[in-house]
């Protein structure tokens, strides 16, 4: 049981280290005496055990590092060095790290490496090498190719699943080796046979180049300074918030920087297993702790983290750059040294906004409409030390003018500026200097102290907080625009009204849609404080229920946001010009019908003015829903739990040595490598096994395997075979139209068939009887859309099998979209082809279809009793009685399967549509009409006086 010393202290290592399931010492204390009770032997006493421990984790983890700000707090930073250096040491991590920036073109897009904000760095500052059992390839330097071609590679980059590099060629002359200037040759990485230090040594250092001034330095210096091993680099987004450390309502603030390595896939830094906290602090600032952060991604430029490659076994070195910074929006705000949400310039990405006498003009509301002149790290930390020289003065009014007009404000210049105002009025009242003077004294002063003035983010090389803050769709769109629209809804409800809509929104097909089952009642009745979850609910339901409940700009706004939203959650862009031409239209439909609805919301709400920066986002990080920040808001439930139990006294180091021990375990256990003793060791085997074979550790670690469904895979009812077991014959399937041929099937009129009761689509999903799906079939161009009733398989087969037939009811798509939806209607076809029976694996993708109760004009009817505590009572429950099952909506809200969808139907049927083709036009009667309301409400309000 290596690192143990016996299983029964391994399993307490465990016990006392899951994330979700904190025990307090008193606990741990009746653990050991229960087990000594039952005359366990090796259990240790608990001070040997918390020893052990200790030693465990100097041994194979890391001890959080004590920090003092430039503010005077002191609190406790996990080494993030550590960190990913147990990421690459995991073998089951390191297997899925990438290194390179891929091209893909138009697209798919779904990860970060495919997008932009890879690219943007130097070559030299992505991982700069290529390694083949450790002979490495950098960039800048020659090489030979198996042709015995020099070339010098300028990048390294990923192409339809190679590795590429951009190469200089290397032209051979009889006087010598001439570096062409001009052009680019692309070689696959498997080309390259001679490294540079063999060739140089092959020519005794002396390659014969023609004109030595234009060759770069060779070895290059990132050689040098990984000395020998192999070199990467890894981005680390760093995520910060305040978070209450009580379960209690009784706020018990700390602000918390946690990070995940994202050279991981989107998918997997979904799970929570892949967060890594970094520090907390009850008092240190985010700019404080960010400072010590900073520092320590900074010295890994100079000193790269040393680490074992559990893939490659080897060892390597690693650079950490920060790619980004994803948070909530007041969050990102500050990271970026903006005033946030209650500034005149509400975008922190850029300079939009302004005095009221500006934004409500008909220019300056339409302007509101579209990105601004670009924010940058510069231009902010210009207006930062302009604030810091005005400070010496002594007068503090033209900062605060210059904070108004510009919305840059720093919480540590601030303390700065604060110091340097009272140090100049000091001066100025107790001597008789002249302004010049003091401040002339007061700056020789400033620049002699140490530290930072300002934003540590500000000054990382290769991130730009202004740039580099994406907006974040569960606070911007969940929490803001879907709330906003929410809110609109129910404020004007009569109680009456809201019973109505919580009926329907009851009554609503939640297949498809990957949505817990819905509240509507208990949504209704605590309208005010609904959580992220909610408004996906009523994001991709709320149109088919507010028919009668809304006038037409508020059904246009849910409309809009109904179209962003699923554009906004899908995984992977198929098309990229596709997809931005209709994010563009949709963010501007949703500005338009806000326009519509209530123009002070588009000068007030920050919200609002960041959603056009979305385009730009996604082009540069990818899929909005991959840097959604849902995984940390999670991973809050376990710091809660660790703060709970933590001593109090230092909460920062307490809570932190506690992450640096859960981190410890799961490497452990997941066979994770520690240096000891002059080597790279890992766990015993059977320490190994227990992750893989203890489902129930491996719920707690939150663990998951990869469970991948095969498409067109039946499953059966797994309880009384014999009764489900019918002839060919008395199927549907024998009575309907087949779609396709399945030669193979044995179909005479006597074979044996059993009921399925689901089937696995070709993207993965579930697919029951009932559901909604489309399918492909041969001979008909475009896909069928239907419900599936049956699912029958051959009883040769065993339980599962892949060869089933599918039969589903077809109903027609219409050509064109819905008038009032704009979504594809569905009308059940003609009785003659009506059922149409397909092979499973011809089943594309379960979709969400919702009645179209508005043409049906469907009613709330009694339907049964209402169940409480797993008894039926005498309360009747009301639902609605859907007036025919002819007519029905696709719904293009849906965010499971948006991308698929959009993919498989015509364009013109997916396509989202400009509400208004004047935009300018419509902007300005929206500003004057804001104009007329705003003179109105000061005219009321005078009148009250
Ligand atoms: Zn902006
Ligand atoms: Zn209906």
């Amino acid at each position: 049981y290596s690192p143990y010393p016996n299983k029964v202290t391994m399993l307490l290592d465990i016990l006392d280290n899951l994330p979700r399931l904190r025990m307090s010492s008193a606990q741990f204390k009746l653990i050991l005496w229960l087990l000594e009770q039952c005359n366990i032997p090796g259990v240790p006493s608990f001070d040997a055990f918390r020893k052990f421990q200790s030693e465990l984790r100097k041994r194979c983890g890391s001890e959080p590092q004590p920090f003092t700000s430039m503010l005077g707090n002191h609190f406790h930073v996990n080494n993030i060095r550590d960190s990913v250096a147990r990421d690459f040491s995991n073998p089951e991590i390191a297997q899925h790290l990438r290194f390179y920036p891929e091209d893909v073109g138009q697209g798919p897009l779904s990860e970060v490496w495919q997008a932009q904000r890879w690219k943007e760095f130097d070559p030299s500052e992505l991982t700069p090498m290529y390694s083949r059992h450790g002979v490495q390839f950098y960039i800048g330097e020659v090489a030979l190719l198996r042709s015995q071609q020099p070339v010098i590679p300028q990048a390294w980059v990923m192409r339809q699943g190679q590795l590429y590099a951009d190469c200089k060629t290397v032209t051979v002359l009889p006087e010598g080796w001439r570096i062409n200037v001009d052009g680019v040759e692309s070689h696959l990485a498997d080309e390259f046979s001679i490294n540079y230090p063999t060739l140089s040594l092959r020519y005794s250092d002396k390659i014969p180049w023609t004109d030595i001034l234009s060759v770069p330095q060779m070895p290059s210096k990132l050689r040098e300074l990984a000395g020998g091993d192999d070199l990467y680099v890894v981005m680390c987004p760093l995520w910060c918030d305040d978070v209450s450390g009580n379960q209690s309502k009784q706020y018990n603030k700390h602000i918390n920087i946690y990070m995940v390595n994202s050279n991981l896939p989107g998918r997997l830094l979904q799970q929570e297993y892949f967060v890594r906290f970094v520090s907390t602090s009850p008092h240190a600032s985010a700019l404080e702790q960010f400072a010590a952060v900073t520092e320590q991604v900074k010295e890994t430029h100079q000193n790269p983290v040393r680490c074992f490659n559990a893939v490659t076994h080897r060892p390597c070195r690693v650079i950490l750059r920060i790619p980004s910074l994803p948070a909530d929006n007041p969050q990102q705000s500050e990271e970026c040294s903006h005033m946030g949400g209650n500034a005149n310039l509400k975008c922190r990405k850029c300079k939009n906004g302004g005095p009221l006498e500006e934004t409500g003009t008909d220019s300056g509301y339409h302007a509101l409409h579209f990105a601004g002149e670009p924010r940058t790290a510069e231009y902010t930390r210009s207006i930062l030390l302009r604030q810091i020289h005005l400070a010496m003065y002594g007068v503090e009014k033209p900062i605060k003018d210059l904070q108004t007009a510009t919305g840059v404000k720093d919480k540590i210049a601030q303390h700065w500026i604060d110091t340097l105002l009272e140090k100049s009025r000091h001066l100025s009242s107790t001597t008789n200097l002249t302004h010049e003077q003091i401040y002339e004294q007061i700056s020789v002063w400033f620049y002699e102290q140490p530290g930072q003035w300002m934003n540590p983010l500000l000054s990382v090389p290769g991130l730009d907080p202004c740039r580099d803050t994406p907006v974040e769709i569960l606070h911007t769109i969940l929490l803001g625009v879907a709330k906003y629209v929410w809110w609109f809804l129910h404020n004007g409800w009569k109680e009456n009204e809201q019973n109505i809509f919580a009926l329907r929104l009851q009554s609503t097909d939640i297949d498809g849609l990957n949505v817990p089952p819905i509240r509507a009642a208990y949504m209704m009745q605590y309208r005010n404080n609904l959580i992220g979850k909610h408004f996906k609910t009523l994001m991709q339901t709320m149109v088919f229920h507010v028919h009668g409940l809304v006038n037409h700009a508020q059904f246009n706004l849910i409309k809009s946001l109904g179209s962003l939203g699923a554009l906004l959650w899908i995984p992977e862009i198929n098309n990229l010009d596709t997809y931005f031409i209709d994010l563009r239209v949709a963010i501007a439909n949703v500005l338009d019908s806000m326009d519509d609805l209530e123009p002070s919301k588009i000068i007030q709400k920050m919200k609002l003015q960041v959603l056009i920066h979305l385009e730009e986002d996604i082009r540069r990080f990818g899929p909005a829903v991959r840097y959604s920040t849902e995984i940390f808001e999670c991973f809050n439930a376990v710091f809660r739990l660790c703060s709970i139990l933590s001593n109090h006294l230092a909460p920062s180091r307490d809570i932190a040595t506690k992450f640096a021990s859960m981190d410890r375990i799961k490497h452990i256990l997941s066979g994770g490598y520690w240096y000891e003793d002059g080597s790279w060791v890992c766990a015993s085997k059977n320490v190994l096994q227990l992750l893989h074979e203890e489902p129930v550790l491996q719920n707690h670690l939150g663990w998951a395997p990869a469970c991948e469904r095969s498409a067109g895979i039946c499953g059966i009812h797994s309880s009384n075979h014999l009764l489900m077991i019918v002839v060919w014959e008395t199927t549907r399937a024998s009575k309907s139209v087949w779609a396709t041929p399945e030669d193979l099937l044995s179909t005479s009129p006597e074979s044996k068939w059993r009921f399925g009761v689901s089937v696995t689509s070709n993207v993965g999903d579930l697919c029951k009887v009932g559901s909604w799906v489309l399918v492909s079939a041969s001979g008909v161009q475009q896909v069928v859309a239907g419900r599936i009733c049956e699912i029958v398989v051959q009883t040769s087969s065993i339980r599962v099998q892949d060869r089933g037939l599918v039969t589903v009811e077809q109903f027609y798509m219409s050509s064109e979209p819905h008038p009032e939806f704009d979504m594809p209607s569905l009308r059940r076809a003609d009785q003659h082809s009506q059922y149409l029976t397909v092979g499973s694996k011809d089943i594309l993708c379960l979709c969400s279809v919702q009645h179209n109760c508005r043409a049906g004009g469907c009613m709330a009817q009694a339907s049964h009793n209402e169940r409480q505590e797993r008894q039926e009572t005498t309360r009747v429950v009301h639902a609605i009685q859907h007036s025919d099952d002819d007519q029905f909506i696709l719904n293009l809200h849906a965010l499971h399967n948006a991308g698929h969808i959009r993919k498989l139907l015509p364009r013109n049927l997916v396509a989202v549509k400009p509400l208004y083709a004047d935009r300018k036009l419509h902007h300005c009667m929206a500003a004057s009409k804001l104009r007329t309301d705003n003179a109105q409400k000061r005219e009321k309000a005078q009148a009250k006086r």
